[in-house]
């Protein structure tokens, strides 16, 4: 079903959006304005994510603002509130802390925590010590977690007591980097690592000891400050490289298309753990000195619209998967409270399907807001503006400052632009913007695979309507979103192949009406071994306990053979065009049996 235009949104008698005529600042837009809006000289030729976010906030009345209020999943627990300027404070002491350890600019802290204020003043504090801040998801299995931190050189982990425990004790002592955990909690009795490069850090002593004054490290706008990983097709995850000069691009675009004010109150779902949770969870809210909303527990329909009720939240930014919970639960948990704060909805992450827009306007009075990014961009690039009418279905139109395309290439690595209408290819990019990605972590050869000239391919298949709205198609290559996470089959299929059962593994997304995708695994078994019920159970369990729950398969299929490529690739796309009963597609290149 096509849903109608829903017309643009009406200013409140207060507030105008920030960006009003979207052709009018399209065309005339230059990178330059932002540096501008945030004082940010060329001259000294220094530039720090952490001073815009959080050191520039100290000179103004900003300083007494909340900049976090924190819901604890505790029961009857009061929000805890924390001013720019307490803020600031922890993330100093951080720093310092950091500094005293003897990290150096450019060292790689990462970071495995849940939603706490803790989070922040690490992330804050990292960058202000110019050191390189990569935030992990807490539901990863020890398996993900030890890929990232090898690839990234981790110097140092945050973490709490039980995550160590459970994630990162049984293969910590073989990290060739690793020479700190930093630990936010101090538990009663820990086993020390048997690695003497490697120290465990009691953090709360430490901090308290550390100078609560620290002057910024004056990293070059080049200089790394974010590393954010991604899943591919094969090989190893991806390490998308992002540089201080990103906080430009997260300050405008988050602007134009969360159209955030200073004094909103302001809650982003994402996990801290994604580039989500990141950009637009930490750094651009901070940038526009709005009071942001963290909470600790798991999504529940009852507590999300209390959230939003209780704390007057103006702007929500969350995602297709959790605005598919709530209309599960029907408009009559919504209508039971107050909701009239909210101003402003977007969502990203998946597609958000026309139903969900349609049903945000209908039921909280106001549609929701699609826009489409990914980690490589470190920032939104297509979106639905408060000023523009909203295609449902449509993830909108570039943001000024960045030209979007529809093209394709050949084998031969040629580009073709594709200007006829409606025409699906892929989605590609003018390189440039300041938060583009600046390479996969010791993988250039991965990353200038991404380009053609200086057109950035983004993987992802989408046409432009005739008005220049952009409509996503699918993923180009075997990438899995489930729940909002892209899960890349090789990582997954790895752990299955080292069940002693195993003989070969496929691993494809199966649409599902809330998550998106689940993962379902296609598996041959090695000659002894039954395809039964146990098995699948114990497979499945080798799985999500490497994996963890966010990654590992749902479900196992068991085959005899699975199909392959005459140079032995399974044929993900054919495994999951025969489970979906659709178009085999070009199957030249087959070679069924083995
Ligand atoms: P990630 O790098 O984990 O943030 O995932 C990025 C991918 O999520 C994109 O390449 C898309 O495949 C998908 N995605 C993000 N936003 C949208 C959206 N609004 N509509 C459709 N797909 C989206």
């Amino acid at each position: 079903m096509t849903y109608p235009i829903v017309s643009k949104q009406t200013a409140s008698d207060s507030i105008q959006p920030n960006l009003r005529n979207y052709e009018a600042v399209r065309d005339s837009f230059q990178w330059q304005q932002a540096s501008d809006a945030l004082n940010v000289s060329a001259a000294t030729g220094h530039l720090n994510i952490a001073s815009i976010a959080l050191d520039r906030h100290q000179l103004t009345a900003t300083k007494d603002q909340v900049a976090l209020r924190f819901l604890s999943k505790e029961p009857h627990s009061e929000p805890e509130e924390i001013t720019y300027s307490a803020l600031w404070e922890r993330a100093n002491r951080f720093a310092s802390a950091l500094t005293s350890l003897g990290l150096q600019t450019g060292d790689r802290v990462f970071c495995l925590s849940g939603r706490t204020p803790d989070l922040y003043m690490a992330a804050l504090g990292t960058l202000k010590a110019g050191c390189v801040f990569s935030p992990l998801f807490s539901a990863f299995g020890p398996e993900p977690i030890q890929a990232r931190m090898d690839i990234g050189n981790a110097t140092a982990i945050v973490t709490t007591a039980r995550l160590y425990r459970k994630k990162l004790a049984s293969w910590v002592s073989q990290s060739p980097s690793l020479r700190y955990i930093l630990l936010l909690d101090a538990p009663d009795t820990l086993d020390s690592p048997d690695n003497t490069q490697l120290e465990i850090v009691f953090l709360q002593p430490l901090l308290a000891h550390s100078s609560p004054q620290f002057e910024t490290v004056a990293t070059r706008p080049e200089d790394m400050a974010l590393l954010h990983f991604t899943s591919g097709t094969t090989g190893k995850p991806k390490g998308a490289i992002h540089v201080h000069q990103a906080v430009l691009a997260h300050y405008m675009t988050a602007a134009f298309a969360l159209d955030l004010h200073p004094r909103d109150i302001y809650w982003c779902t994402a996990d801290p753990g994604w580039v989500t949770g990141t950009s637009y969870g930490i750094i651009a809210p901070l940038c526009h000195g709005v009071t942001l909303i963290i909470d600790e527990a798991e999504f529940e329909a009852e507590r999300w619209y209390r959230i939003l009720q209780d704390q007057h939240v103006t702007v929500w930014y969350t995602a297709p998967t959790a605005i598919r919970m709530l209309m599960k639960y029907g408009p009559e948990l919504a209508r039971q409270h107050d909701l009239s704060s909210l101003r402003f909805l977007a969502s990203v992450g998946e597609p958000l399907n026309s139903e969900a827009v349609v049903w945000g306007l209908e039921t909280l009075g106001l549609p929701f807001h699609d826009n489409w990014w990914q980690t490589e961009t470190g920032g939104i690039m297509i979106a639905n503006y408060a000023s523009m009418d909203i295609k449902p279905g449509s993830m909108g139109r570039p943001m000024p400052g960045i030209e979007a395309a529809i093209a394709e290439r050949s084998e031969a690595g040629e580009m073709r632009m594709i200007t006829d209408p409606n025409e699906t290819g892929e989605l590609v990019l003018k390189a440039g913007w300041p938060s583009m990605f600046r390479g996969y972590l010791h993988e250039d050869a991965r990353y200038q695979k991404a380009f053609v000239d200086d057109w950035y391919f983004t993987g992802d298949l989408a046409r432009k309507d005739e008005d220049g709205y952009f409509w996503f198609i699918g993923r180009a290559d075997d990438v899995i979103k489930s729940s909002g996470h892209l899960i890349g089959p090789f990582e997954v299929e790895s752990v299955l192949m080292e069940h002693p059962a195993v003989a070969e593994a496929g691993v494809i997304g199966i649409p599902n009406e809330v998550g998106g995708e689940v993962v379902k695994a296609f598996v041959g078994l090695k000659p002894g071994y039954e395809a039964d019920e146990k098995l699948s159970q114990d497979i499945l369990g080798l799985a999500r306990k490497r994996l963890g729950p966010a990654v590992a398969p749902k479900s196992i299929a068991f085959r005899d053979n699975l199909p392959k490529t005459r140079s032995g690739k399974i044929m993900r796309r054919l495994l999951k065009a025969r489970e979906l009963g659709l178009p085999e597609g070009d199957t030249s290149t087959l070679e069924e049996s083995r």
